[in-house]
């Protein structure tokens, strides 16, 4: 579909119709679906084109066929298919029918109003079925009357035998379980890149933290020996992992002094993502509350979405350096509480928290008997001489989940290995584990090839150490970053102490900013920098946006000036 031709068919549909984007944005809103204000723009001015869900919703809330308002036409009819299915729908004998379709049909229109005119718009019939009825739906009926007339005109060139039937062809949704699931780390602003990218512009990515493709190289060592086990790794392995990977684990775990923690406790994962899944499966029944932080690793609260659980924010505090405010975990505390999440190191704010921050949280989890999950990834990314404590150290009586893996560390993030470790009280959750190890046993084992290399990688010098020191590129590009962008009128940021992230803040008075997605799409489009909005982290306000600083320090210095050059003149609309 063509953007421009594709913005001026819903422009037109609009038009005509009397809708504003604010009336989309709402009906949207009432069918429990996601339609943001500057998405909708983008669709409007012809500057992004709709993925197929979001067509989707755009043609049933406007009531208009998907494939036209994609492709200014209807599907062609297979001329051999039976007529008499209801999963086909006859084509009106007249337009002016086709325009009183009852509003059950589409949902978008009510028995005896007309549609109005847009050039043969076709109203949709593919969605009789699946589509919610007009209480959910854009409800343009007090807006159609007035182009009646208007569209009179229009029907005598819209002429279709009674003959001619036309098949309505299913369309296949995303389960309801999905509705609220949010995960914009790959999200419109990403697939606007992707488009961009497609019509040979360059894009500088600071969206992901995925090490590679900005020259960090995985140590030889771990390569080499993946290759020699590669051919003893055809099977599958045990559902919780190889025994060498695991006993290397659990030395790493004495080392950390992790308590209580048995070969039976380890498992691998193909990345921590697919154990948080797992965990979250796990854990959670429908209504469980379980804290998170905002902002946040947005999978943990994706994940704790689509498990049925309710994902209650807690804040993380920029002006102490983004640790928890534990008064706001405190308060967001109710019976249903089951779990409180910790993602430290920090992604997106690089923060790492001291040790009375830890202690205060295990003393809120003992009160109310929450499980404590603490992902530390990035525990082997610690810069300035800080040391990373695992709260699990803190918790011998509770019990504790912990994960980590060698995507960051050991810069093999496309090797997808991860573990977590259950640890301390094991026995207030033993029913909880038979649950883990049953979701463990279904998914069979983790990529054999990855946990072969977890010994030799937890083993002997860290090369990672050389990337963090002074000197090192993670530690000497958090500098540069850092200081260019405190150096920008309008923007601040914390300094980061690990990983390898920054979450600046952005004066959004000075800059009239009200959307961090569409100051995103702004600055993609008009620098080529891609950056996750704020809300990408499940932050509350459009203040925020993530910059990775992975790439080489030439490359951050150039991206650097091109973000302060465009906010020297950036407001928006
Ligand atoms: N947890 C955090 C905090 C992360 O930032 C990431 C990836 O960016 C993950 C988990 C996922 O890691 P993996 O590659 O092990 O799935």
């Amino acid at each position: 579909m063509g953007r421009d031709n594709f913005a001026k068919r819903l422009r037109n549909v609009m038009d005509d119709r009397g809708i504003r984007q604010t009336d989309l944005i709402r009906a949207a809103q009432k069918r429990g679906a996601r339609l943001g204000k500057s998405q909708l723009s983008q669709y409007v001015n012809g500057r992004t084109l709709p993925r197929q869900d979001s067509l989707e919703l755009l043609a049933s809330l406007l009531g208009v066929h998907a494939d036209w308002l994609a492709w200014g036409k209807l599907p062609e009819a297979p001329q051999a298919l039976p007529m008499s299915s209801n999963q086909y729908a006859e084509r009106p004998s007249t337009p002016n029918a086709a325009r009183r379709m009852p509003s059950n049909a589409s949902g978008a229109v009510h028995p005896g109003q007309d549609v109005p005119s847009t050039d043969a718009v076709p109203v949709s019939t593919a969605t009789q079925t699946s589509e919610p009825t007009s209480a959910d739906t854009f409800d343009s009926a007090s807006k159609l009357t007035a182009s009646t007339a208007h569209a009179e005109k229009h029907v005598a060139t819209q002429q279709v035998p009674t003959s001619e039937r036309t098949p309505v062809m299913r369309h296949f949704k995303k389960s309801s379980k999905l509705n609220n699931v949010l995960y914009d780390v790959r999200g419109p602003v990403v697939d606007e890149a992707a488009r961009m990218e497609s019509e040979g512009m360059r894009i500088l990515k600071l969206n992901i933290g995925n090490p590679a493709p900005f020259g960090f190289r995985a140590p030889d060592e771990v390569v080499h020996d993946m290759r020699q086990q590669l051919p003893d790794g055809e099977g599958y392995s045990d559902s919780r992992g190889l025994f060498s990977a695991r006993k290397a684990i659990m030395q790493y775990c004495q080392i950390r002094n992790l308590p209580n923690v048995t070969m039976e406790d380890i498992y691998t994962g193909n990345g921590v993502s697919e154990l948080i899944n797992l965990c979250m499966q796990a854990i959670l029944d429908n209504g469980d509350e379980i804290l998170i932080p905002s902002p946040d690793y947005p999978l943990w609260t994706a994940c704790a979405t689509l498990a049925g659980g309710t994902p209650v924010h807690y804040i993380c505090d920029e002006q102490a350096e983004w640790n928890p405010d534990l008064d706001d975990i405190r308060s967001k505390i109710s019976p249903r509480t089951k779990a409180i999440v910790l993602i430290n190191p920090n992604n997106p704010t690089g923060a790492l928290y001291p040790r009375e921050v830890l202690a205060e949280i295990v003393e809120i989890a003992r009160e109310h008997q929450l499980m404590i999950l603490s992902d530390e990834i990035y525990d082997r990314l610690i810069m300035d001489g800080f040391e990373h404590t695992s709260i699990a150290s803190m918790a011998p009586d509770l019990f504790c989940i912990t994960f980590s893996g060698l995507s960051k560390s050991h810069m093999i993030a496309g090797y997808r290995i991860g573990w977590m470790v259950l640890s301390g009280n094991k026995r207030c959750a033993k029913d909880l584990i038979e649950g883990i190890h049953m979701l463990a046993n279904m998914r069979l084992c983790s990529n054999v090839p990855a946990q072969a290399i977890v010994q030799t990688a937890l083993g002997g010098y860290q090369s990672v150490q050389r990337y963090i020191v002074p000197g090192g590129r993670v530690h000497d590009q958090r500098d540069l970053v850092y200081e260019a962008l405190n150096q920008i009128p309008g923007i601040s940021a914390v300094k980061p102490k690990a990983a390898f992230y920054i979450f600046p803040k952005i004066d959004v008075k000075r800059f009239n900013i009200t959307d961090d997605e569409q100051f995103a799409l702004d600055l993609l489009h008009e620098k080529h920098i891609l950056i996750v909005p704020g809300k990408g982290f499940n932050w509350h306000k459009p203040d925020h946006f993530r910059v990775v600083y992975l790439p080489r320090r030439r490359v951050l210095t150039e991206c650097m000036e091109d973000l302060a050059d465009f906010m020297e003149t950036y407001r928006q609309a």
